[in-house]
């Protein structure tokens, strides 16, 4: 049943805006389209920028993600649905969160947002809460826009098609697409939102995940079931760019590239991310029980060759957009479930990625019926993979380590590398069962505070004591879940996930392989400079539209003629005339970086003035910098050696393993702590990391609103 509709005059896409947004309150049911400002444009471009925009005009300092006002906003960038370019389906959701209670975002891919912008909108804003559950349609063909009661589907994925059915019309299945979360993402914290779109080469709904932050949280909390649209793309889908011929010139380069590069080195089309996990697991980054180990013997029952050979179709290619010749979004056509409501129900699997499957390494599990299973089934929920796979390994660890009794966990054994009790707990969380199960589902933050409390009245310890120790291996930053690498061993990453603005996920900045493997950034200097640097040019991606995988993963065979192969400059050069052609402008490296700065510095001022944007919210778990307990120690005993003996001042000959654990420890806290004032330093913070006034005023944000949020909060140290 529609309980409001309005029809709006469509705006024309003309070089890659429509210049319009979709403002839905959904406590007053109201639908608006309004014209987004040339100066907002000017300032944050697309895609985050208007995110970050539309939720710091829309919400206060006290502002949490269920509040009336919190905002859902959805934006895709000048570059997003754009076929003749590679990587180009992608779309930014953001939101306060209910993990970080401030600012978190999730990029995904897939046909909604470029559907979405043919319509006529280049963002959309939901605010308010309905307090029964409903659908926002968007029917771009009728240019018409209603509010209904939540579809009548029953499980979310496994029923898609049905809803695609209902809604298609006389139109092809693949002009409807449509983004919705799922029980889990009302019953926990760590909600994801699918984005579900028909694939006509598998003849089958498929979905991609805005996983981090708990978005789907967000949006069940708001009573939204989801967005649907529907627009013929007879006509294709084009920005209507300024300057076509150059645009699909760049577009073919990199198409050649990518061709010539991807079989030969990540094989990213035929393994899917999948292909991370050997590279990871031979060079000690596979995280392994809650992040203690980065390497196991087993891991040959999970390779990428194994999903390549065995579990993913390949005779179809799988770009999760038109134009995409990277492909990577493999599947697996047919797994039987074992476990969970739909136990028996043979269903296809989109993934998984290789976060996925090291969400389950990280629990011990080295078995791909369980990653299938456990894949399918978080997307089915609406959960978040990581967290939700991080979440139980350090439940697993508190309860080796005895933090955890049965009691506590309402007689649940928790224990590694055991399939049955990782797809239990991930049930009954899911279902928001009450105990334990629910509990868990509230993260790691809520967790070590939970665990600290019945540690403290059962043995009369002191809470906040038993919170650092939980803390020394909970791993979260900013009440964010780590992504799924063990960064013990290379300090620009580490500085990747501290420093990152939404928490520890390696879309800002994902420096390991670089630094790490390649040893591309010996000297501190390097690191720092590194860690301005690419976390602001991948946020460019995201304020654009762009999959990063194109540039990051694929490197073009001329980059190593240059000064800074990591940079992958003559990639970068396509992407110059991409959003040249596409803008009618002469945009330089500069500009781009500066346009993705100006956003950068709206996400930390949201930060700030949440109350988490200072220095001690960019700490890390010591996990992350160096093994907490012995065991982790000794299992890399003769490396660790070596490398005290080479990096430290100190006497390490007739030490015991405990005291050379200490001696790590230390050494490593003080190099992250150095790490922290220069990158600071290179990005224009204080030492308490709030832009200087200088930072401020050289991107445009010297009005008063904006300088009183950092003059406060220096007042307030
Ligand atoms: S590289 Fe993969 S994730 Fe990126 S656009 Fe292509 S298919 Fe989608």
């Amino acid at each position: 049943m529609n309980l409001k509709t309005i029809n709006y005059n469509k705006a024309n896409l003309e070089k890659g805006y429509t210049d319009r947004i979709l403002h839905i309150n959904l406590t007053d049911m109201e639908i608006s389209v309004k014209e987004i400002p040339a100066e907002t444009r000017k300032m944050f471009v697309g895609g985050r920028g208007y995110c970050l925009k539309l939720v710091y005009d829309g919400t206060t300092a006290d502002t949490t993600y269920d509040s009336d006002e919190n905002v859902l906003a959805f934006a895709g960038g000048p570059l997003c649905g754009e076929s003749g370019f590679a990587g180009t389906g992608k779309f930014i959701i953001g939101s306060i969160s209910p993990l970080t209670n401030t600012f978190c975002d999730s990029n995904v891919g897939g046909y909604f947002f470029p559907l979405v912008k043919q319509s006529g909108f280049d963002a959309i804003s939901v605010t308010g809460k309905s307090d029964k559950d409903v659908a926002i349609v968007i029917d771009g063909d009728k240019c018409e826009i209603s509010i209904e009661n939540a579809p009548e589907i029953g499980n979310t994925l496994f029923e898609a098609e049905k809803l695609v059915e209902e809604k298609r019309g006389d139109s092809k299945p693949s002009n409807v697409s449509f983004v919705s979360s799922g029980i889990g993402g009302k019953n926990t914290n760590f909600g994801c939102i699918n984005s579900v779109y028909f694939d006509v080469r598998r003849n089958r709904c498929r979905a991609k995940q805005a996983g981090r932050g708990g978005l789907g949280t967000v949006m069940n909390e708001k009573g939204l079931w989801g967005i649907i649209v529907k627009y013929d793309t007879s006509g294709g889908f084009s920005n209507k760019p300024a300057d076509r011929k150059k645009l699909r010139n760049a577009g073919k380069e990199l198409r050649n590239v990518i061709s010539e590069v991807d079989p030969k080195s990540m094989r990213l089309r035929q393994q899917g991310t999948t292909s991370l996990l050997d590279m990871m697991n031979s060079n000690n980054l596979l995280p392994v029980n809650n992040y203690q180990y980065g390497t196991d013997s087993r891991e040959k029952n999970v390779s990428g060759k194994i999903f390549e050979d065995k579990i993913f179709e390949q005779s179809k290619p799988d770009g999760c957009f038109a134009g995409c010749n990277l492909g990577c979004t493999k599947a697996c056509e047919e797994h039987t479930l074992k476990t969970g409501p739909l136990s028996g129900k043979t269903i296809a699997v989109d993934g998984p990625e290789y976060e996925t499957a090291a969400a389950v390494t990280n629990i011990g599990i080295f078995d791909i019926d369980t990653m299938l299973e456990y894949a399918w089934y978080c997307d089915e929920y609406g959960l978040d993979t990581i967290s939700a796979g991080v979440v139980i390994s350090f439940l697993i660890e508190a309860y080796e380590r005895g933090f955890l009794t049965k009691e506590d966990t309402d007689g649940i054994e928790l224990k590694w590398g055991s399939p049955e009790t990782t797809m239990d707990l991930l049930h009954r969380m899911a279902s928001g069962e009450k105990g334990f199960p629910s509990l868990a589902g509230q993260g790691i933050r809520y967790m070590k505070n939970w665990i600290a409390g019945r540690v403290s009245s059962r043995n009369g310890r002191v809470k906040e004591k038993v919170l650092e120790e939980l803390s020394l291996f909970g791993m979260e930053c900013k009440g964010l879940e780590f992504s799924m690498y063990i960064t013990k061993e290379s300090l620009a990453q580490q500085g990747g996930y501290g420093f990152a603005l939404k928490g520890p996920q390696h879309d800002e900045s994902w420096l390991i392989g670089i630094d790490q493997l390649n040893n591309e950034m010996p000297t501190f200097k390097q690191k720092a400079k590194a860690l301005k640097w690419f976390p602001l040019f991948r946020t460019w991606f995201n304020i654009v539209g762009l999959c990063k995988l194109p540039w990051i993963d694929v490197r073009h065979p001329d980059a190593a003629k240059t000064d800074e192969p990591a940079k992958n400059l003559p990639t970068i050069d396509y992407y110059l005339d991409f959003i040249n052609a596409t803008l009618g402008t002469e945009k330089i490296e500069e500009d781009l970086l500066e346009d993705s700065e100006r956003c950068y510095i709206l996400h930390k001022l949201i930060n700030i003035r949440q109350g988490y944007g200072t220095r001690e919210h960019d700490i890390i778990p010591l996990r992350a910098m160096a093994p907490v307990f012995i065991n982790e120690f000794e299992s890399r005993k003769d490396y660790y050696y070596e490398y005290l003996k080479n990096e430290t001042p100190n006497d390490i000959e007739n030490k015991s393993d405990v005291e050379l654990l200490k001696i790590l420890q230390d050494y490593r806290i003080k190099q992250y702590d150095k790490l922290t004032d220069e990158v600071y330093r290179e990005k224009g913070f204080d030492m308490n990391g709030i832009p200087t006034d200088e930072t401020m005023i050289r991107l445009g944000f010297n009005n008063d609103e904006y300088m009183e949020i950092v003059r406060s909060a220096r007042t307030n140290k």
